[in-house]
């Protein structure tokens, strides 16, 4: 028996999003069932819904930022009871038999990851659909645990922005020590600084914007850079051991290149468009690397949430209604939120 749903949908790329009816799919043996609490909005679901990254596939209920409460299990579940607090990231599914998959790397699956939504479901047919709804039933393998004391409407954005951030910060060993440099304050930089602060780092905000400066220090920066002073960025130069770079557009990287010490690494996680030419003569003349990263893994996610339950993290979040969606959307685009719209989903 498939579970009726509602949500919210892009039905193409340009109008609002609507009230939309669908069905869930029957409980498979290690399905779990979620009654769907919280749904962040991520800046990608707006990408999506509006066909900005390739065709899209429509009707789209979007978010990959979803909290909710177990309420069915299927016959071989062992991860979750009913009544647990759940989370679903960005993918619901992956191939599971690549080297990727293998090593609890299923965002990097060598065939491609299966997404929340805007994807085709290729084991039983038919579209996924994400979070801005009621309930969802997904694989445990999938699901994650969320700690009981974290709130709940906070932790959302863990899903997506948390690691997005906690990943390459894991992955190239954020300590004590090290000088990390976020660029940019909006849904993922907030969580970088205070990710990176928690992980004991010197964290510097780099920012177009004195008051966002003043916003990251209460977020947990220990320093802030403001990019259009020439002067603090030739002061900044040569400092840091790691930059996590947020900027979601196209734009000129080579400013932060200068930032890095020697052997360190920018990495890239908001512009999934070309930049703009690189210098490689900087990188050379300092062996510095520009990398990229994407989301991260079930296990990893695991860690990232437990590491913020251990040290208290949540995304601060403006928490909205069903019917605040497609302003919530419009403010998004204009980075008009600190720093993250939150979907209450009892108001559906
Ligand atoms: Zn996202
Ligand atoms: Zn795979």
């Amino acid at each position: 028996m498939t579970f009726p749903a509602k949500g919210f949908a892009a039905l193409n790329a340009t109008s609002p999003l609507v009230p939309f009816e669908f069905e869930r799919r029957a409980l498979e043996p290690t399905d779990v069932k979620i009654e769907i609490l919280y749904s962040g909005i991520c800046h990608s679901d707006i990408h999506q819904a509006r066909s900005e990254w390739g065709p899209a596939l429509y009707p789209m209920v979007p978010g990959h930022e979803i909290i909710g409460r177990v309420s069915a299990v299927g016959t071989n579940v062992t991860k979750f009871k009913i009544g647990d607090i759940a989370g679903v990231g960005c993918l619901v599914d992956s191939c599971r038999s690549c080297a990727s998959c293998g090593e609890g790397l299923e965002n990097y699956c060598e065939k491609g990851m299966i997404g929340t939504y805007n994807c085709a479901d290729p084991k039983r047919g038919g579209l996924n659909q994400g979070g801005y709804s009621d309930i969802i039933v997904v694989e445990e393998r999938f699901v994650v645990k969320v700690p009981e004391n974290l709130d709940i409407k906070g932790a959302a954005p863990l899903l997506c922005a948390g690691i997005t951030m906690f990943s390459p910060l894991r992955h190239w060993k954020a300590a004590p020590g090290m000088t990390v440099g976020i660029v940019g304050l909006g849904g993922l930089g907030h969580m970088g600084v205070k990710l990176a602060h928690a992980m004991g780092c010197k964290v510097v905000m780099v920012t177009t914007s004195p008051e966002k400066g003043a916003d990251a220090v209460k977020l947990g920066a220990d320093a802030v850079v403001v990019s259009k002073d020439q002067s603090a960025m030739a002061a900044a130069a040569g400092t840091m051991d790691l930059i996590i770079n947020t900027i979601p557009v196209t734009h000129d990287v080579n400013p932060y290149i200068n930032l890095l010490k020697r052997d360190a690494t920018m990495v890239v996680v908001g512009a999934i468009n070309p930049v703009e030419a690189v210098n490689t003569g900087a990188m050379i003349m300092g062996r510095k690397r520009i990398a990229g990263s994407v989301i991260g893994g079930l296990p990893e996610t695991q860690e990232m949430l437990d590491f913020c339950g251990q040290h208290g993290i949540v995304s601060e979040v403006e928490v909205i209604g069903v019917n605040q969606i497609n302003e919530a959307y419009e403010r998004t685009i204009k980075s008009d939120v600190r720093y993250r719209f939150v979907i209450d989903m009892s108001t559906l």
